[in-house]
């Protein structure tokens, strides 16, 4: 699979990719979706409270239907499971080719078109599509590799037997804690789930503090570690992936500090540091974006850095595209010699509309 020359590469399975893979997949281009998560439109998942009504929206002023009619969700607002569930039945229909649990990594110019470089090995294509979505999970920051550590939680049971170490101050790492806490519960696993944040207080709305706390209640064993930092990704004797993270730190007059740290299997351990923008991903791609000076943008701020493309989506690396929630709220938009911030609301309209004009463009480059 991996020696296939594909004619579209595309990153990300969310309605934006998905739109695309179907698009190529109707008018005969080779084509393969990469996706990050465990299964497609994992950012919708990850992101959309349970029982969240999924809208049609149409921003006003759009002059086009939805472009996809297959993937746009029903004008009678439906809950996000059952989209999600009408999507993996169509995507299964449709024998869409989908590789999950693929993380991109960077592109590569060849002589022949352009390779992809992801944690799962490089893949070859003529064109790539980025449709990765604006909710890029942040990093852990530490001396060493960390790549291991994951970045939210696709399956609590995972974590039954095992001591577990979250990190992060926010909702999210307390929605991860509760949904560990409870599947440990129901497994009657005494293991602690360990909290780490690196603030002295932690950042949780009422509702969150309040479930959170009916499962300590109910018996669920939980360590705070306030004002520790993750240090060190490395390697131990056995061969295995462990992350370092230090709890205290006691300075000496000597100079010669004395600290007390833990150190994890990089699989026990859970990082919801937040998401931060594409921006970053677009630097180490040599994609140019430009900054908003004052009068400039109407929409994003001044000094916020907005993607060059094209009428069609196409950015300044030849042959790489980017579409949906990736562009949003605006990008930079180059026509006939001018440049001008456009309006592009994170709607899934957007996103489905975006990948019918990439394809348009791409089958028409390609001529196919
Ligand atoms: C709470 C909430 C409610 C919303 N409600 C609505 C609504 O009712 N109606 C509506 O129209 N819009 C709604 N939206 C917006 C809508 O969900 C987005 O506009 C849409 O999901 C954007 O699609 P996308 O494909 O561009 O990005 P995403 O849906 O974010 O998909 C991107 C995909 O790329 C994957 N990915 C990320 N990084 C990588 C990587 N490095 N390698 C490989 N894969 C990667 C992600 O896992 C994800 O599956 C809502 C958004 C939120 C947060």
């Amino acid at each position: 699979m991996k020696n296939t020359h594909y004619d579209v590469l595309i990153i990300g399975g969310g309605p934006a990719g998905l739109s695309t893979a179907y698009l190529c997949h109707k008018h005969g281009l080779s084509y393969l979706v990469l996706e990050s998560g465990k299964a497609i439109f994992q950012g919708i998942s990850n992101s959309y409270p349970e029982g969240k009504l999924v809208y049609a929206s149409k921003p006003k002023d759009a002059p086009m239907p939805f472009m996809v009619d297959e993937l746009r969700p029903p004008d009678k607002p439906v809950t996000v499971e059952s989209y999600l569930q009408y999507v993996q039945h169509f995507v299964q229909h449709e024998n869409l080719l989908v590789q999950t649990e693929v993380d991109f990594e960077d592109i590569k110019d060849e002589r022949d078109g352009l390779t992809v470089i992801t944690s799962k090995g490089n893949f070859k294509g003529k064109k790539v599509v980025l449709s990765f979505g604006s909710n890029i999970p942040r990093e852990l920051t530490v001396y060493g590799d960390a790549k291991m550590v994951a970045k939210n939680l696709d399956d609590a049971s995972k974590y039954v037997g095992i001591k577990t170490l979250v990190i992060g101050g926010g909702n999210t790492a307390a929605d991860v804690i509760i949904n560990i806490l409870k599947a440990k519960r129901e497994a009657d696993d005494t293991h602690p789930v360990f909290w780490a944040h690196k603030a002295e207080k932690f950042d949780v709305n009422k509702e969150t503090a309040q479930r959170l706390g009916e499962e300590i209640l109910l018996g669920g064993n939980i360590r705070l570690l306030l004002g520790a930092t993750p240090r060190i990704g490395e390697v131990d004797d056995e061969g295995v992936d462990r992350l370092v993270i230090r709890i205290n730190e006691f300075k000496q007059p000597d100079g010669i500090d004395l600290y007390h740290a833990l150190s994890f299997p990089m699989q026990n351990v859970i990082a919801c540091i937040g998401s931060q923008g594409p921006v970053p991903i677009f630097d180490k791609l040599h994609i140019q974006s430009i900054a908003c000076t004052a009068g400039v943008c109407k929409i994003a701020k001044e000094g916020e850095r907005l993607i060059l493309l094209s009428a069609d989506f196409e950015s300044t690396r030849k042959g790489v595209y980017v579409i949906g929630g990736a562009i949003s709220p605006s990008y930079m938009k180059i026509n006939e010699g001018s440049i001008s911030e456009e309006r592009h609301p994170n709607l899934i309209y957007t996103a489905i509309n975006d990948a019918y004009y990439v394809v348009e463009a791409i089958r028409a480059k390609l001529g196919v």
